[in-house]
């Protein structure tokens, strides 16, 4: 009989060499450097990119002072109480200013976004005008320099608009439109590569044998990656052999910024990744004291960053947004993004033991009263992916916190806030 040796297992509440989220967070931090290298994109083409280069306004936006209304474009001198009359004498539209000057006594009728003539300040509302053919009587209370854009009240020429490291969004796609500018430079795309493990696992399309199952965790890489600006390199499934992860994690070391595997980082007879990242590189740690995904080998191989996540499907999406994704904005060059988190009422009660932090699975919803809440998905195990499925949010359990009555206020983070 060999000797037993007690090893950490899942069921284990608090373990000693366990880092907290907070510190595994901060290792992960400390050992990134942002990826270098840029390119230059058309402006479309740069949507979900980092940019390299901060931006300045190179003109005036609006580049001219124009009406915010449809309208009549006046000096403000010719305001009087209550009544005046005006003789229109000609028409400005969006694109096509009136060429004329404007005498004292005259006005023209201006449309909304028309550049103003030099010699008005004015516009008043076509709402308070009589019209008798070109004579335009004026009612009610009118300030001089109202209802006009001045040049440059959005941007100025040379004001800084976007800081190098901001992730361009479908806004600033008008933004920069709005600056004439048509290509970006930009930080070029980060590399992951990633591939399950596990003998027992089959891939989609193929027959199930005794004690086999279909591969998920690597569908649901592909889609939360997808969702990022990154390239993906999908390396497929690798048994439980030593040699075969080697060869594996070499090649995907080689082509890629990052490597994700799952499963195998556990402490069973075939788990062999944590050993290989040893062998082949640097191991920074590999367990976290959260619940799911304990294990977490976390290093570098060659020049790529690892992250052996955890085999339970469930486990690979917590693992994956709490660490790995925020390790790819990091590498990517991106500005940390804004954590969003929410306090609300949480109408279910929750079991948990203290000593490890736990990302439940919660489903927010608006009760009778408009009132946002959250309820826990139930069944909570790592291998019942149906709980990511139906949940829109995780429910953020301090290690210390030992479960929760009904009605209690708790942390979320949105699923939406995510990405
Ligand atoms: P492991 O950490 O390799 O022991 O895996 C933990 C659990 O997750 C086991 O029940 C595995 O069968 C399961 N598992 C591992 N990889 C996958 C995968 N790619 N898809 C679905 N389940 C998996
Ligand atoms: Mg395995």
């Amino acid at each position: 009989m060999a000797n037993f040796t007690p090893q950490p297992s899942c069921a284990d509440a608090h373990e000693a060499n366990s880092l907290s989220v907070a510190q595994a967070t901060q290792r992960i931090t400390d050992l990134i450097a942002p990826i270098k290298g840029s390119e230059t994109r058309s402006l479309r083409d740069a949507l979900d990119y980092v940019l390299h280069d901060e931006i300045i306004s190179p003109i005036n936006v609006p580049p001219h002072n124009n009406s915010a209304m449809d309208g009549y474009a006046i000096h403000g001198s010719a305001i009087q109480s209550d009544k005046f009359t005006l003789t229109q004498i000609g028409i400005a539209f969006a694109g096509q200013p009136f060429a004329g000057n404007i005498q004292q006594g005259e006005c023209i009728r201006i449309m909304t976004g028309a550049m103003m003539p030099e010699d008005c300040d004015t516009v008043i509302m076509q709402e308070h005008v009589e019209v008798n053919d070109v004579l335009i009587t004026i009612h009610g209370q009118h300030q001089h320099g109202q209802n006009v854009r001045m040049a440059g009240e959005d941007l100025r020429t040379g004001e800084h608009v976007l800081d190098e490291g901001h992730k361009i969004t479908p806004a600033d796609l008008g933004l920069i439109a709005s600056l004439g500018i048509a290509e970006l430079n930009v930080k070029r795309k980060v590399r992951v590569a990633f591939f399950s493990t596990g003998d027992e696992l089959r891939s989609i399309g193929d027959e199930l044998e005794a004690g086999q199952i279909y591969d998920s965790n690597r569908y649901t890489l592909h889609g939360m990656l997808s969702h990022l600006n990154v390239d993906i390199i999908d390396m497929g499934v690798v048994p439980d052999q030593k040699q075969a992860l080697r060869e594996a994690l070499q090649q995907a070391s080689k082509q890629a910024d990052m490597v994700l595997t799952t499963g195998g980082v556990s402490v069973g007879d075939a788990d062999y990744v944590k050993e290989i990242l040893e062998e082949l590189g640097q191991v920074s740690f590999w367990k976290i004291a959260m619940k799911p995904g304990r294990p977490l080998a976390f290093g570098i191989i060659n020049n790529a960053l690892f992250f052996g996540l955890p085999g339970n499907p469930v486990s690979v999406m917590v693992t994956f947004y709490q660490f790995a994704l925020p390790a790819l904005q990091q590498l990517s060059g991106q500005d940390a993004p804004m954590q969003q988190r929410l306090q609300v009422n949480c109408v279910s009660p929750i079991r948990k033991r203290a000593g490890r932090f736990e990302f439940q699975r919660g489903i927010l919803f608006q009760n009778d009263q408009g009132i946002t809440q959250v309820k826990t998905t139930g069944e909570q195990g790592s291998g019942i992916l149906r709980s990511m499925s139906i949940a829109n949010c995780f429910i953020l359990l301090e290690e210390q916190c030992d479960g929760i009555a009904a009605n209690t206020t708790v942390t979320v983070q949105p699923f939406s806030g995510l990405i």
